[in-house]
Parts: structure tokens; sequence; C-alpha cells
């Protein structure tokens, strides 16, 4: 079936007498049972609560996998994977990774010895040769978030198979609309559904995705045995919004498409970052995993003062850290999302200081051309102090 009817057309209130058209929030802790031997479906919303599982269904059935798991958060999806792990497993993981991801690898599971070796994510060879017989998980990101660097998921997943380990890939940066990692021989995808399965930046959600059910009954034991499940209204709100993530996701890409070409044609940018531009070197591989570039882009001024200049003149983009949401945003990824990367990962992942990110929205593409046309005169034209300019 088609994703925008898989999307759109769904059983929303499963056995629900009333048969409402949308999912109602059952905001309720616990469910009365007939009699003390008598147990129904639901008996406690840790457990399990039927505004969860009509997302888990539907989060399952877009990621084509057979299993979904909804979390509070993208970090609470991804810890509870690497719950399966025990003290002397190994994690191999991309080095070009989300920060978060980074922080609980390295600060986090280290303290509890489970040891992680970083190789680059885009170099298949470099991150099949760092898994060893300990290897358990191996965890990438494809593209990588904010440098577009693309994975060769098809090749590190059969690698990590032979060697008897799971192959996790976060999805957050497509979506299931544009990419299903399942599909090509991934174990297990996670997404930060805070951003573009939600849309519109109002939930903190994660999802963890399996095809495998014995992975499913070890994801359900830690989701109900640790209590980090979505909450009832969240998950109310997380479904209201993926039913528009393929009509979203068309605009935002195809303006994002646009933005790209006219930042490539700037004479103030240095190098555009987005797999919609045909100098991408990841596109070949991109293109026969995944069905579009998404809507995050990033370029290169030259210059970290100007480009922050450029973000404190733009008028429709928000400076945050996030992206994926209905509003377009902006920001300085060296300065915000990844000034928490470990030292001994800034070489090697670290964004050039003067990349800016965008992630583009459901506005007027024109009206965001215009406003970035506007903010990069104003950055150029301004006078910048001789000895800082050019940095
Ligand atoms: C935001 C993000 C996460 C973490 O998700 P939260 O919902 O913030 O916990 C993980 N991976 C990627 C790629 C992200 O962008």
């Amino acid at each position: 079936m088609n994703f925008h009817t898989l999307a759109a057309s769904f059983d929303a209130a499963p056995g629900d007498p009333f048969h409402p058209a949308a999912t109602p929030i059952y905001q309720t802790a616990t469910f009365e049972q007939e009699s003390p031997t008598e147990l129904g479906p639901y008996d406690y919303s840790r457990s399990g609560n039927p505004t969860r599982a009509v997302l888990e269904r539907q989060l399952a059935r877009l990621e084509r996998a057979e299993h979904a798991f909804a979390f509070s958060s993208g970090l609470a999806a991804l810890t509870a994977v690497t719950r399966l792990l025990a003290p002397g497993d190994e994690i191999v993981a991309g080095s070009d990774l989300y920060g978060g991801s980074v922080r609980l690898f390295s600060r986090i599971l280290a303290g509890r010895g489970v040891r992680v070796r970083y190789a680059e994510g885009s170099d298949a060879p470099a991150i099949i040769a760092a898994i060893s017989p300990a290897t358990r998980l191996v965890h990438v990101e494809s593209p990588t978030n904010p440098l577009q660097r693309v994975c060769d998921i098809r090749r590190v997943a059969r690698a990590a198979r032979e060697a008897g380990a799971l192959l996790c890939v976060d999805n957050t940066m497509l979506s299931p609309y544009l990419q299903n990692p399942l599909e090509l021989g991934a174990d297990v995808v996670i997404h930060s559904a805070t951003k573009f399965l939600c849309g519109h930046s109002d939930v903190t959600a994660g999802a963890a995705c399996v095809r495998d059910g014995a992975l499913a009954e070890s994801l359900y034991l830690i989701q109900n045995g640790e209590g980090a499940g979505l909450a009832p209204f969240e998950s109310y709100l997380l479904l209201r919004g993926i039913k528009t993530l393929a009509l979203r996701l068309d605009r935002q890409q195809e303006s994002a498409r646009r933005i790209a070409e006219f930042l490539a044609s700037r004479a103030e940018v240095r190098r555009v970052h987005y797999l919609g531009l045909g100098t991408h070197p990841g596109r070949e591989v991109h293109a026969a995993q995944a069905r579009g570039p998404g809507a995050v882009l990033s370029f290169e001024t030259g210059d970290p003062r100007r480009s922050e200049h450029l973000l404190r003149s733009l008028r429709l983009f928000g400076i945050t850290v996030s992206f994926g949401g209905i509003n377009s945003t902006a920001s300085l990824p060296a300065r915000m999302s990844h000034a928490s990367v470990p030292p001994e990962l800034r070489a090697r992942q670290a964004p050039p200081e003067d990349l800016v990110r965008l992630s583009i929205g459901i506005e007027g593409c024109d009206d965001l051309i215009d406003d970035l046309s506007r903010g990069l005169e104003a950055a150029f034209g301004a006078n910048l102090a001789p000895a800082e300019a050019g940095a």
C-alpha cells in the first residue's frame, strides 16, 4: 500500500463501541478487571495503554516492522536498545552521530562495562573492520546530521549479521516515509519522533521498531520493566502528527531542494551539503536505499562570524537546536547541538565552525529564499573588524 494511504487509513480505536474517527486519549493509569482471575487486555498504563497501542501499531506499519515500541524520547528508545547488551559487550558506532547518542555510549555505558568503538559510518569497510567477536551492536545514522554522510546500510547489515551482532539504524533524519532500514537488513530502527514524525515541535518521543519476535519480547520487557513508555496524551499528539508526515515532507523536501540550489548559486556560500544536489559524494548509495534527500541541509560561509550574523538577520528561521518541524529553523551546529561532543570525537566529527544547518518547514518557499537572500546580504555587507574577519 502507498505510504499516504497507510498514514491516513488505520483502525483509530480498535474495539471501541463508539467507532470514533480519531483515537481517544485513554488518560488513565489503571484499568478495572472483570474479576481477580479474569484479566482484560490492559491493566496498567506503564505496561500498555490503548492510545499508545494504536500509535505503536501505526509506527510498525509505516516502518515496515512487525513490532514498534513508543518511548518518552528518542534517547529513551536508544537506551532501551542498549539494555540488550551485557558488561563485556561492545558497540561499534558511526563516529558522526547525534551528540546525545555519543554521550549515552561514551559517558554512561562506558561506566557500565559496555565498550564503544567509533568508525567513520560513511566508510563501510572501516565500520566492518571495527567489528570484533565482542561486538553485539552496530549503530549508525544515514544520512548523518549535519554533514549528510551516507552509510551503506545493506553492506553493514550483512557484516553485522555474519558477526552475530545487531544492526540498529537511527532513521530520524529521513523518517519512515523516505527510508525503511529494516528492508535493507537492519535489525532495529530507532527514531527521535520529536523531529519529523511529530512534525509540530510539541512532543518529545521516540520509537524502536523490529521484525524479530524474540527481539520484540526483550524490548517489551525493557519498556515495561524500566517504565520509559510514552504517555497517552503524547501518544495521541504523535498519532495526529504522523497522519500528515508524507504531505509535510513532500513540501519540505521540495523547498529544501530549491533552497539548496539557491544557496549553491550564491557567491557568499562556499559549500552546500545536501543529498539532493548532484555533487554529493554519497548520492549513489543513498539513491539505492532511500526515496529522497529529506528536508535538512547545511552550508559553509567560510567565516563563523558571517554565519552568526546571518542567523541573527533571518526573520523566518527560528534559531533552534532541533529540526523536522513545520517551521523552518536554523542553527550553528558547532556552537549549539554539537558543542557537547567529547574531545576524543571532536577531531573526527566536529562540524566546521562556520557551518549553518537549516531545517526547512512548510512556509512559502519564495519567502524563505527572500529571507536567506536578505540575510546573506546583511551578513556579508556587515563591517567586521579586520582582525576578526575571515577567521
Ligand atoms: C534528536 C535526535 C535524537 C534524540 O532524540 P530525543 O527525542 O531528543 O531524545 C537521536 N537521534 C537523532 C538523529 C536526533 O536528531
